[in-house]
């Protein structure tokens, strides 16, 4: 049980021109208040109220540090069911960390990553599932992924997932109703009622787990290669969606990074552009990091862009390259096409099998849009887009699925061998178990470390 009281900067530091500091704790209200002066003790605020005032250090009557609007709010209607005080200053590095510096003088200890939302999670306030959705929403690198999270975090997969449970739990009911009354003698009817609800668990499952790939790519973007002859115009390329989209700053902890990553959105997509060190600097992709290093770009991409150049013929390593494409996601772009033609575009396409062709100019920025446009219909083609299922994004919970799912493929082997009822009944529990541990029934304790450890302060 914890019982002290922590505080920690929760907006991005210097960031926007106000900054938020969370106070949680059975302490926060008298702590903050040893800090604060203002028209009325918070000690004596009702809750969820807010109050205008300045931030001095405590013990004092020195100077005061900030302008600050104070947020009182009582357990158990708060983030953490803790008292919480939220303190707004203004942004700057320098006030708010001498605010905070005044809170932990005052008594609080500073938070350490995650650790208001492991209260959340340890008083009962949201499921494991949701605490993770709190994570990538975090993290979420565009507004799509946002919704995703957000979903996540309203606890959606969490009712799907129990309702998937308390399906497996009916049945071990019955089950167990058969086993320990053999004499009772139902046990044809009972395996095949079994055989269907491991039936109609398996199919629920496996549809979750088909959401996971899209998940995925809106949770960690498509990881793309840009690929060509020096000169075609890779860099222009990476310019033009960087320009166009915007780059995202990329901050997940945790990844070794021997490649420079850069993100753009496309249509809502994140895009991973990888390499792009190798691709600004070396100018020359391919022949400067050496056929391995590329090979292993390629290998681990999900989607690659294979330049040509409109002006000249294929050279060996364009045909290299385009061979190279069958083995991949990938997408042939003519590059220079606002120069005179020096290639056969028809034998390129004839080359080309099912990999898309878009031809652009980048100099004149033409042809962006179908490049666009070709990216989505690859990763998403004939799927709506309107975001109406529950996506899994994370590798826990695919992990787990999957770990349920081959529970369940065994329990419905084991009826059709006419393996004892009991060894059925073991493979249900199993999968129940999986299920339970994606909303964090069963979780052991320094899992639940590990997971929040994954925060950034102040969350
Ligand atoms: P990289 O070596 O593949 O990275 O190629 P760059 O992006 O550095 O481009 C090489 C040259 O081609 C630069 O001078 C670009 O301005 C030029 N370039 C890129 N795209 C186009 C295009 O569509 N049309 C024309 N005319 N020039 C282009
Ligand atoms: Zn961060």
């Amino acid at each position: 049980m914890e019982t002290d009281t922590i505080a920690a900067i929760s907006t991005p530091v210097g960031e926007g021109g106000i900054a938020v500091i969370r106070v949680s704790g059975p302490d926060a209200i008298p702590l903050v208040d040893r800090v604060y002066k203002g028209k009325q003790a918070l000690t004596e605020a009702s809750t969820h109220t807010v109050h205008y005032g300045h931030v001095v250090y405590p013990f004092t009557d020195g100077d005061p540090i900030d302008e600050v609007l104070v947020t009182v709010m009582r357990k158990p209607r708060t983030f953490t069911r803790e008292d919480v005080v939220e303190i707004s200053c203004h942004g700057g590095l320098v006030p708010v960390q001498a605010v905070l510096e005044a809170l932990l003088e005052a008594g609080a200890r500073l938070a350490e990553p995650g650790e208001f939302t492991k209260r959340a999670f340890l008083n009962g306030r949201i499921d494991l599932s949701q605490a993770e959705g709190v994570i990538d929403l975090i993290r979420s690198k565009t507004d799509r992924a946002a919704q995703v999270a957000m979903r996540q975090a309203e606890g959606r997969l969490s009712r799907l997932v129990q309702r998937l449970r308390q399906d497996i739990l009916e049945t071990l009911a019955h089950l167990a109703v058969n086993v320990d009354y053999p004499e009772y003698d139902a046990d044809e009817l009972t395996a095949q009622r079994l055989r269907e609800r491991c039936d109609q668990v398996e199919q629920e499952v496996e549809t979750l787990l088909t959401t996971a790939r899209q998940g995925r790519i809106y949770r960690e973007g498509i990881a793309t290669v840009i690929v060509g002859r020096p000169n075609v115009g890779k860099s222009s390329l990476l310019n033009a969606l960087a320009h166009e989209n915007k780059a995202i700053v990329t901050d997940i902890p945790g990844t070794t990074r021997d490649v420079i990553e850069e993100y753009v959105n496309v249509r809502g997509i994140p895009l991973r552009l990888v390499d792009t060190a190798g691709i600004r600097e070396t100018e020359d992709v391919v022949e400067k990091i050496g056929v391995e290093r590329s090979h292993r770009a390629l290998e681990e991409a999900d989607l690659v862009l294979l330049l040509l150049n409109y002006t000249e013929p294929l050279s060996a390593d364009d045909r290299r390259l385009l061979d190279e494409m069958k083995h991949h996601t990938a997408i042939v772009v003519v590059n220079k096409t606002d120069l005179p033609s020096g290639l056969d575009v028809e034998e390129v396409r004839s080359l080309l099998g099912k990999t898309p062709l878009v031809s652009t100019s980048i100099k004149e920025e033409t042809g962006l849009d179908q490049l666009e446009q070709a990216i989505v219909d690859l990763f998403f083609a004939g799927r709506a887009q309107s975001g109406d299922f529950t996506y899994v994004s994370n590798a826990r919970h695919i992990h787990l699925l999957k770990e349920s799912l081959r529970h369940i493929q065994e329990a419905k082997t084991g009826l059709e061998m006419g393996v004892p009822l009991d060894m059925v009944e073991i493979d249900m529990k199993n999968a129940w178990q999986s299920l339970g541990e994606i909303i964090g029934d069963a979780v052991a304790e320094d899992l639940i470390d590990q997971i929040f450890s994954q925060f950034c302060l102040g969350k």
